[in-house]
């Protein structure tokens, strides 16, 4: 039942995406220039131009402590909506972590083990990473250092716990271990923290020590195929095709893992993504070449990016707070392969409530994007009545966010209303 390969939608795109290039040379960047931040294996996986790549034994024997992962119709929520839309879910929630993370964490801990690495350095938002990577560095006996977004770890204490009972370092970002942290204080001492300023950290402590390597949960081409684990088992799930595919998007993930395989095998499943209205990248960002980080470590990556200076508000969905979007979910955007659009803080609160009364499973605040999705459209097709079949990601429950529906459900949430002035300042910063 779980799959034997990985599917990487790379060659079967009409184009393949622009490379990454060199931040001092601008040319594209070679394997060599990732070697002090990746193993070699991953590298060849991020570059590849093979459509499925075997999933070794070692991490299919992972795998198998939680795949493959349920599916089920949402027989119940239909029901309260009164739609004649048939709504099934991909249940990520079953892993150790509690999200879809572990199903890159694990082979990435894996390649780094095999290569002979002794650490792993990363950064996390909501802390869902953090904690995958750190189990995931528990089963191949490997060190884990984590910068987790200074917003979740004092919004979020129960994550940092779960990444410490699991073995793993945990830094609040900006930190004063870091070069780039230390600048970043002294400029801003209350810095709420940002994605692209923990990247900075974790990739400086990476690349000065020769045994210790980066590992990235979102973003990069080899995450997105790892996910697609989440996909293969959906398309033997499910009874039926789905005529559309709704996930959130941070780094795109979670929703390239559900839908890549449903865009090989079917013609007529449409995909959108869904992303916060506090951090719109796909809807209101701006296509080009930028850094992954806030300090400009990282190669450039031509994506939807909102500037590797913006620092969105602390939205409760710490995953979805990422400047950028996947290179290659950007490029199949721009080819018009699928649609996105924005949702805020509290309709998707109300989304994920609804959920939890209907469905019984609390839906973590990233996943409750694609339900309040979901829920509008299956009301849409209540007025038409379509009966249309509806594939979402759940992609994480939410036993360590309960403080966030507790600020919900005593109305103390805000949305926060992003102004163009923002996003035109952060814009200006784009490397030219
Ligand atoms: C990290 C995370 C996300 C965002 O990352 P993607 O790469 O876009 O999937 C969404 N949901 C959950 C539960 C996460 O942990």
């Amino acid at each position: 039942m779980i799959p034997s390969n990985w599917y990487n939608i790379i060659p079967d795109l009409p184009s393949p995406p622009p490379p990454p290039l060199h931040p001092a040379t601008m040319q594209p960047i070679g394997p060599d220039d990732l070697a002090p931040l990746f193993p070699m294996e991953l590298i060849a996986q991020e570059v590849s131009t093979e459509r499925f790549i075997p999933i070794p034994q070692e991490v299919l024997d992972v795998y198998r402590m939680w795949r493959p992962t349920p599916l089920y119709r949402a027989h119940r929520l239909e029901k309260s909506l009164g739609t004649p839309a048939r709504i099934y879910y991909k249940y990520e929630g079953v892993s150790p972590a509690g999200s879809h993370k572990p199903n890159t964490a694990v082979p990435q801990a894996y390649y780094n083990a095999k290569a002979g690495v002794r650490k792993l350095t990363t950064e996390t938002g909501a802390g869902q990473w953090g904690s995958s990577l750190a189990f995931a560095c528990a089963q191949f006996g490997l060190e884990c250092e984590v910068w987790m977004v200074r917003a979740s770890y004092d919004q979020k204490p129960y994550r940092r716990s779960l990444m410490r009972v699991y073995g793993a370092t945990v830094h609040a970002s900006p930190s004063p271990v870091t070069g780039a942290g230390t600048k970043i204080l002294a400029e801003d001492p209350g810095s709420t923290g940002s994605l692209g300023i923990a990247i900075s950290e974790a990739v400086e402590v990476a690349a000065a020590a020769e045994d210790t390597r980066y590992a990235l949960g979102s973003v990069l081409n080899h995450v997105l195929m790892h996910q697609t684990v989440i996909g293969e088992e959906a398309l033997k799930q499910l009874p039926e095709m789905p005529d559309l595919v709704i996930g959130c998007t941070g780094g795109g993930s979670n929703f390239a893992g559900l839908a890549f395989p449903f865009l090989r095998e079917s013609s007529k499943t449409k995909l959108r993504a869904v992303e916060p209205e506090a951090c719109p990248s796909f809807t209101r960002g701006r296509y080009a070449y930028d850094y992954g980080d806030t300090a400009g470590f990282t190669p450039l990556m031509k994506m939807h990016t909102l500037g590797h200076d913006f620092v969105p508000d602390p939205i409760h969905a710490g995953g979805l707070r990422y400047h950028g979007m996947s290179p290659l979910l950007s490029h199949m955007y721009e080819l018009g392969m699928f649609e996105a659009v924005a949702r805020s803080q509290r309709e998707c609160f109300e989304a994920g409530v609804h959920f939890a009364r209907t469905e019984g499973i609390v839906p973590a605040p990233e996943p409750t994007h694609a339900l309040a999705e979901t829920i509008a459209e299956a009301l849409r097709c209540k007025e038409t009545g379509e009966e249309k079949v509806i594939l979402t990601a759940l992609c994480g429950h939410a036993h360590f966010d309960l403080a966030a529906y507790d600020r919900y459900l005593s109305g103390e949430m805000q949305d926060f209303a992003l102004p163009q002035e923002r996003i035109d300042q952060a814009l200006d910063g784009l490397p030219g």
